[in-house]
C-alpha cells in the first residue's frame, strides 16, 4: 500500500535550484530505492487497471521513467511528448510561458485520435504550464483526456486547479 510519509521523506528539497528563490523538488532517491519505486509504480498500476484508457502519453523527461512502466504494465500504447526538435515526421506543437521564458513540446501526428482515452504522466505539477500544454497537444489530436497523474502536486503554485477548471481531471501521490 502507498505510505504517502515514507515517500516524502526520500524527496530531496534543492534550495534555490534552478534559480535562486526556487525550492527544486528532487524525485531521484524514489528511483535509487526499489521499495519506494515499486510502491509508486504499483499505485498508480491499482489506480489505472481495469479503467477506459487506451494510451499513456508521458511528457519529457522525468515523466518517461513512469510512464513507459506503467504503459509496460497496463499492455497499453505509450506516446511521447517531447522537447521540441526531438522528433521526426510530422509533428503537432505548443509552446507555453515558464517562470523566466517559454517551452515548447510536439507530439508526432498520427499517434492519437478520436477513440482514444488518455492518461498524460509527468513527475511533477507546479504551474501546471506542461501538463496544460500537453492537454491541448492530445486534444487538437482528437483525443479524449482520462486523466492527468504525476508524483507530486506543488498546490500553492495553482497548477492542479488550472487544470481542474480546463476540464483536466488531476491525480497525485503527494503534494508539498
Ligand atoms: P509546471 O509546468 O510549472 O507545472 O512545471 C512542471 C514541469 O517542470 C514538470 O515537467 C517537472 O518535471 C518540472 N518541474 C518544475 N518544478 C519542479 C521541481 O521542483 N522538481 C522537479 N521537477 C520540476
Amino acid at each position: 500500500i502507498f505510505d504517502e510519509y515514507y515517500i516524502k521523506s526520500l524527496i530531496r528539497s534543492v534550495n534555490d535550484w534552478p534559480a535562486p528563490g526556487v525550492v527544486f523538488r528532487d524525485v531521484t532517491p524514489i528511483y535509487q530505492s526499489p521499495k519506494a519505486h515499486r510502491m509508486v509504480i504499483d499505485s498508480l498500476i491499482q489506480r489505472y487497471v481495469d479503467t477506459e484508457i487506451t494510451h499513456i502519453a508521458a511528457l519529457d523527461a522525468r515523466g518517461f521513467l513512469p510512464g513507459a512502466v506503467i504503459a509496460y504494465a497496463l499492455n497499453k500504447p505509450l506516446v511521447l511528448l517531447r522537447k521540441q526538435g526531438k522528433l521526426p515526421a510530422e509533428t503537432e506543437t505548443e509552446t507555453y510561458d515558464l517562470e523566466y521564458g517559454q517551452a515548447t513540446i510536439e507530439v508526432q501526428r498520427g499517434a492519437l485520435d478520436a477513440n482514444d482515452s488518455v492518461l498524460l504522466i509527468d513527475d511533477l505539477i507546479a504551474t501546471g504550464g506542461t501538463l496544460l500544454a500537453a492537454a491541448t497537444l492530445i486534444r487538437r489530436l482528437g483525443a479524449h483526456i482520462y486523466e492527468a497523474a504525476a508524483i507530486i502536486d506543488l498546490p500553492d503554485l495553482g497548477g492542479s486547479t488550472k487544470l481542474q477548471d480546463a476540464n483536466i481531471p488531476t491525480f497525485t501521490l503527494c503534494a508539498f
